[in-house]
């Protein structure tokens, strides 16, 4: 069976010899005669499989021997929202409001301490970055949204102050660019964006900036103790840590995140520039806070839209529809698309031109 051409927002597209990795691990790891679902999460493969994708996370992130640790843990990004908040809020930390994912990891800071929205770009739909803010002295941490997924809009640069920790909700677009990680403290990304089946969400933390609010955090919200216990506290997404392992030695085995940087801008600049080009559409951002993960656009003309979705469903093109709140198209291209996947939505966009 032909494969249509995934542009989904999440979960999406891993690539094929993972999902046929993965599913022959179903059945039988490693030549084991055992399930990948039935091990024990204790046994020697599966610490081996866990020590592998925290190695493989640091590695690609350039992280490794900097004071960092990979955790992986479950509730996805959204636990995130309030498992930073509980470790690091004592009394206020400030956030920029680039989208629904960062307005609600405020929301839920708010029950810990006091935030501060250093800017939003909320009043214009969120279609770009906020950038002249100032950071006050004394905040507790700042909190970034690296990609916004739903709305197409991507930090380039993330202001800092000296000694407040930068955090960063890096869901839709870790691994997928090259960026000096060592300036956030402390990364965190669901699973099923970039990086595997959702379940996992990774944890990219410098220990030196934990242990230091003074209120009682719960085990299982807790960083420093599922460091100690070295994500295993208790039993971890086991399938999601697998397949997130064997993507992440699939980015190895095709040059890092280097050389997928090269490639995921050439899709970006594929589908943007037929964007621009195409009398019939329209671009939902601000041109310099484009998303190279997430192209959100638009047909000028509303009526057409009925005609357009016709054409690019004949061409197995699979989950270009916007999110609800932004509306229009979205081609996610994550990773694992492909930039031939993109020319054939490229050439059904030219053809509709034609016949529109
Ligand atoms: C999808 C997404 C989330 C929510 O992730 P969950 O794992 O479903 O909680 C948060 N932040 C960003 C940037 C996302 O894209």
């Amino acid at each position: 069976m032909e494969r249509p051409h995934n542009f989904s927002a999440g979960p999406c597209i891993l690539p094929l010899e993972v999902f046929e990795k993965a599913s022959q691990s179903v059945i039988d790891l490693d030549n084991s005669g055992l399930s990948i679902l039935e091990i024990s999460h204790r046994s020697t493969a599966f610490v081996g499989i866990i020590e592998k994708a925290r190695e493989l996370a640091l590695q690609h992130l350039n992280l490794q021997d900097k004071g960092y640790k990979a955790l992986f843990l479950q509730g996805g990004a959204s636990m995130q929202f309030l498992m930073t908040a509980y470790n690091l809020l004592e009394k206020k930390a400030g956030y920029l409001d680039t989208g629904t994912w960062a307005s609600n990891a405020i929301k839920e800071a708010n029950n810990f301490g006091k935030t501060e929205v250093l800017a939003s770009s909320k009043s214009s739909n969120y279609n770009y970055i906020p950038k002249d803010f100032l950071v006050p002295e004394g905040l507790d941490y700042l909190h970034y949204t690296s990609n916004n997924t739903i709305y197409g809009t991507q930090m380039k640069t993330f202001p800092k102050k000296e000694n407040t920790p930068l955090v960063c909700d890096m869901s839709s677009d870790i691994f997928s660019r090259q960026l000096d990680y060592s300036q956030f403290d402390l990364i965190y990304a669901g699973a099923q964006k970039n990086m595997g089946p959702a379940g996992a969400t990774l944890i990219v933390v410098k220990e030196d900036i934990l242990g230091k609010v003074s209120r009682a955090i719960p085990s299982m919200m807790d960083y420093q103790l599922m460091i100690k216990k070295e994500s295993m506290f208790n039993t971890p997404p086991v399938f999601s840590i697998y397949v997130s392992m064997l993507n992440l030695e699939w980015l190895s085995r095709n040059g890092g995140v280097p050389s997928i940087e090269k490639k995921n801008k050439a899709k970006a600049d594929l589908i943007y520039s037929e964007i621009d080009r195409n009398p019939l559409f329209k671009g939902f951002t601000a041109l310099e806070d484009r998303s190279m993960m997430n192209a959100t656009f638009s047909l000028k003309d509303e009526q057409l839209g009925p005609k357009f979705d016709k054409l690019w469903k004949a061409s197995h093109i699979n989950g270009l529809n916007g999110h609800r709140s932004v509306g229009g198209y979205r081609a996610s291209m994550y990773n694992a698309l492909t930039l031939d996947s993109v020319k054939v939505l490229v050439d059904v966009m030219k053809n509709f031109e034609k016949t529109a």
